[in-house]
This record gives structure tokens, C-alpha cells and sequence, in this order.
């Protein structure tokens, strides 16, 4: 029998195009002989429609602009039907019958996709799901209770401090003596994002309120970071599930060299500007450096509690190693970090899909 597969992109978070970059990605690399495709999009505004896969597979930035899922005119709501599930408006009519889908790859990235949300949807729904789960979701989202997770681990952490919206307006004053603490440069972040949307590198004091200002559109909870300075940005993926028995696998060590000379891998250097940084893999490091990060890329896959998948992002600099944040839904385009790793280690595009949806069967549904 051939896998129905859900593909589920854009969504509501401020990385919806990056999804659909994403997705784009996947399609193309999806095996048409092992499985069946729907794809399903989620507007800005949240609403569920069904993409045609021609549209999907044609996702790409154009002219600096990139692609989202076009509003649908009805209002589509999730329906449980008495076979199963499928996405319909509120008149009714099924807009998206995804009875009978074997796998939903979610390829959502930030808040409501990779935060565990829609993680919780899919196990309510009894519908098996590629990589992580919830708890592993939302801890990885979550800049401050992944760097909770880490420390317990005993995996190295840089020096950050946390601020809540409620201590940002009512202990301001503490909040910028503790900031101040860590010295500048310093990076503001919101505390559940991803691409870099939303973060600032600040130089010195008088940057710190607009940096505020510009993370709290994003998130009401911030994390600061002292700055890294002249540190290699080294990644690496982990794909697996740990306690299946073949286990998980890190991957050779990616280098990100970012061309700004301040080294803030920011969005437009991401996507943007094919110029803005250069990815090496493997990176030219030596032996015994990659393999103390795969083995804390392992580490850090483990302290989340991950399943499928992760990409680690290391600092390392004359201090030591430090472990950024894993991302438990990484880019996915065909030159993004994550699978240009593995490609690098052996294995294509269409297997390490076919893989990942494999991991996904292999879960259990439904309570354990
Ligand atoms: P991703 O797209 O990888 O999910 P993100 O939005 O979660 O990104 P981070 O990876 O935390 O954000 O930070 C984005 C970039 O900012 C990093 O790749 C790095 O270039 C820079 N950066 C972040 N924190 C620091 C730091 N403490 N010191 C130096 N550079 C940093
Ligand atoms: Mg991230
Ligand atoms: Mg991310
Ligand atoms: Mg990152």
C-alpha cells in the first residue's frame, strides 16, 4: 500500500514564506512511486486550504519576494468526521479530506508548528507525525527552557538572562542592570522564533530599548545573550529516534561563514542575499573538534527529548564550545544546512524524505 503523506505549510508564525520555501523543498524530493501527496497550507490568518501540489512545487522567492499560501475565501475549520479526519468550512463542504493519511509532515517552522501546538493536534487526532513531539517542540521553541534543558544536561551554555513582559514593564530598571551584566555586544531575542526574525545585535546601551521594542513584536518573553565574538558557527544533524533500535546519527559538521563582519547570520543573510554567508560542509575543522560536536549534537537532541530530527548550531571560540539551540523543524530547502549535511554524508534528498517518514511510521499513536 503507498503512504499517504500531509505536507503542512506556511502557517501563522513570522516564518510562513520560509515554510513554503521549505515545503517546496520536500515536495520536489518526495519518491511519486512510495507515496501520496496532499498539501495542505495554513494562511497568515490560520486558515486551512488545500494547495495544489503544482503550486507548492513552484514556491520560491521571486524578485525578493516570498511566496505565502493565498487566503482561502471560506472559513476552513478542522472537522473530526466519523472515519477520520478532514479539514471543512463552517458550511459544511470538505475542503481538505485527509481521512486515511498515513503520516502529517508538518514543515511549519516557529510558534504554532514547531512549538509542539499542532503536535498536540495530530496525537489528540490519533495521526502519526514526523519529528518531534510535544514536549520536544515546545522546549525547543523556547530559547529560555531550551537553555534549561541544556544546563541540566551539563551541555555548555553561554551567559544569558530572561525577562517576562511583566518584569520588562514593571522591574525595567533590574532587567537592564542584569542585561548590562552580560556586556556588549549582546543579542536580544524573542524567546520563541526563529530565522533570526526578530533579533538584534546591541553594541551598547542606548540600542537596548529599540532592540526591546523590536523582540516584544514577536514574543511578550525575551532572551538576552552576551555576544560571541570571532566565534566559528558550526551545525550539525541528528536524525533518528533515539529509542528506536537503529538509534540516532549525527551528522559530518557544517560551517556557516557569514560575510557582515559584525557575524550576525541575520534573515536577509539567510534567504535573501546570496552573498550574505557562505555554508561549508564539511567544515574545515579537525577531527577531534567534529566529533566532541556530534557527540554534544547527540547530547543535545537527548536533553529536549527530540524525536526525527534536529539541527544544532554550536558557537565555538577560544572559550570553548558552546551549544546555541537545536531547531527541531530546521530549514529544508535543497541548500539549506540540515539536508546538505546529510548529502554530504551519503544520503539524497528523496531518501533522507523517504527516512524521515519512515521515523514518523514507526511511532505509536494514541496513548501510551
Ligand atoms: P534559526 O533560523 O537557526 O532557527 P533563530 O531565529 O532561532 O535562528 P539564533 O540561531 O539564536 O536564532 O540566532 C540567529 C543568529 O544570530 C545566529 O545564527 C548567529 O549568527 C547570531 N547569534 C545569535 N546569538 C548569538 C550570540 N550569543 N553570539 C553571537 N552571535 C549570535
Ligand atoms: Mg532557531
Ligand atoms: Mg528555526
Ligand atoms: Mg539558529
Amino acid at each position: 500500500k503507498r503512504t499517504r503523506v500531509a505536507l503542512i505549510f506556511g502557517g501563522q508564525s513570522s516564518e510562513h514564506s520560509i515554510s513554503c520555501l521549505t515545503a517546496a523543498g520536500v515536495f520536489k524530493a518526495i519518491d511519486p512511486q512510495r507515496f501520496d501527496v496532499v498539501g495542505v497550507g495554513i494562511s497568515r490568518s490560520g486558515r486551512w486550504t488545500q494547495v495544489p501540489l503544482d503550486v507548492v512545487g513552484g514556491y520560491r522567492i521571486v524578485d525578493g519576494v516570498a511566496p505565502e499560501v493565498a487566503e482561502p475565501q471560506c472559513d476552513a475549520v478542522w472537522m473530526v468526521g466519523e472515519d477520520g479526519c478532514e479539514v471543512a468550512t463552517r458550511d459544511g463542504a470538505t475542503l481538505v479530506d485527509i481521512h486515511g493519511v498515513d503520516v502529517a509532515f508538518s514543515l511549519l517552522h516557529g510558534p504554532f508548528g514547531e512549538d509542539g501546538t499542532i503536535q498536540g493536534l495530530f496525537e489528540m487526532m490519533g495521526i502519526r507525525y514526523v519529528g518531534s513531539g510535544v514536549t520536544a517542540s515546545a522546549i525547543g521553541m523556547d530559547k529560555h527552557f531550551m537553555k534549561v534543558a541544556f544546563e541540566a544536561a551539563g551541555l555548555p551554555v553561554g551567559p544569558y538572562a530572561v525577562a517576562t513582559a511583566h518584569r520588562l514593564t514593571h522591574d525595567r530598571a533590574a532587567v537592564i542592570a542584569e542585561v548590562s551584566a552580560l556586556g556588549y555586544p549582546l543579542f536580544v531575542k524573542p524567546a520563541r522564533g526563529g530565522s533570526s526574525i526578530g533579533i538584534s545585535r546591541v553594541t551598547d546601551a542606548s540600542e537596548l530599548d529599540a532592540a526591546i521594542a523590536e523582540a516584544q513584536k514577536y514574543d511578550a518573553k525575551l532572551v538576552f545573550e552576551k555576544g560571541f565574538v570571532g566565534a566559528r558557527e558550526l551545525e550539525c544533524a541528528v536524525l533518528g529516534n533515539p529509542d528506536a533500535p537503529l538509534g540516532c546519527d549525527a551528522s559530518v559538521i557544517g560551517e556557516i561563514r557569514v560575510r557582515a563582519a559584525d557575524g550576525f547570520y541575520d534573515y536577509e543573510a539567510k534567504y535573501f542575499d546570496e552573498d550574505g554567508a557562505a555554508l561549508d560542509a564539511p567544515a574545515n575543522i579537525d577531527d577531534a573538534l567534529a566529533g566532541t560536536l556530534q557527540d554534544m549534537a547527540k547530547r543535545a537532541f537527548a536533553a529536549v527529548d527530540a524525536e526525527g530530527l534536529v539541527r544544532a548550531d554550536f558557537f565555538v571560540g577560544e572559550d570553548g564550545v558552546f551549544v546555541n539551540e537545536v531547531n527541531t523543524m530546521p530549514g529544508f530547502t535543497p541548500i539549506s544546512m540540515f539536508p546538505t549535511l546529510l548529502q554530504v554524508g551519503g544520503m539524497r534528498y528523496p531518501e533522507l524524505v523517504g527516512r524521515l517518514i519512515e521515523l514518523a511510521l514507526e511511532r505509536p499513536v494514541g496513548l501510551r
